[in-house]
């Protein structure tokens, strides 16, 4: 789905991306993890097209994006992305969260948007929670709605920042497990986490990144095999 070449990316001076090369296989799952301040949120940005990038290019679905800036409005629309804090709309409850864009951006029909929307509660394990509004939810729930929000424009993608890390522990689990399940069903993920347990249960490649560089992308059993490079390592130490 995602063909990332010899990518760039700078903040005025500050080469936040260097030469990222990424191959991310249509249905597949990536795990991006690496230090703060190493790029990854920065990358996901870019696989968005939410920045711009310098140099090289980002193929999606095999048509060159990266620099092509009138397909940015089209592909934000096939790639959805969830946020660290969900950034649900307040004053909307679960289920209209969910309804909004199908109906203002793709002009779905209100009670086919409305059925959707509950389907897509049933599929993240909140069906009770169509009518609650984001501050009468749990961390949990609320990242869960987010996700269902993100489905709701049947993306060809999720791209995930650190989507459980604002959560207390015990709602941790019930996110991975939604995520889980949509990576098994096929959908190609790409997501930014700490979670180590759900990388290996999910994940069909990891990638550590380091100062804007990947140091070492592999598929998960040999990333976990313990040979890998010796500055992963010592990442994981500090993890694990
Ligand atoms: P974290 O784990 O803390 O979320 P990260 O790996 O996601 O870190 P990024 O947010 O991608 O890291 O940032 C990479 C580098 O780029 C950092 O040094 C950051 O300060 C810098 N950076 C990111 N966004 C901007 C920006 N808009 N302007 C200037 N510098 C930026
Ligand atoms: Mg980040």
């Amino acid at each position: 789905m995602y063909q990332v070449r010899s990518l760039y990316k700078s903040f005025g001076t500050f080469q936040a991306l260097k030469s990222i090369d990424l191959t991310v296989p249509t249905g597949s799952t990536t795990v991006l993890i690496g230090p703060s301040g190493s790029g990854k949120s920065t990358l996901l940005r870019c696989l968005n097209l939410l920045e711009p990038i310098n140099e090289g290019s980002i193929l999606f679905n095999n048509q060159e994006i990266g620099t092509v800036v009138r397909d940015a409005y089209r592909i934000r629309r096939q790639v959805a992305m969830v946020f660290q804090n969900f950034e649900l709309f307040q004053h909307l409850s679960a289920v209209e969260n969910i309804m909004l864009a199908p109906m203002k951006v793709k002009g779905v029909p209100r009670l086919e948007a409305h059925d959707r929307a509950l389907a897509l509660l049933e599929k993240v394990r909140i069906p009770d929670k169509a009518d609650s509004y984001p501050d009468e939810l749990s961390g949990g729930q609320q990242q869960r709605v987010a996700i269902a929000r993100a489905l709701a424009m049947d993306p060809m993608a999720m791209l995930y920042d650190e989507p459980t890390s604002a959560l207390d522990p015990e709602m941790i689990r019930e996110v991975l497990d939604v995520m889980t399940e949509l990576s098994q069903g096929g959908m190609t993920s790409i997501c930014v986490t700490h979670e180590l347990a759900f990388a290996r249960r999910a994940a069909d490649q990891i990638v550590f990144m380091e100062q804007g560089e990947v140091v070492e992308a592999r598929p998960t059993e040999q990333f976990f095999s313990g040979t890998g490079s010796p500055r992963t390592r010592a990442f994981l130490d500090q993890i694990l």
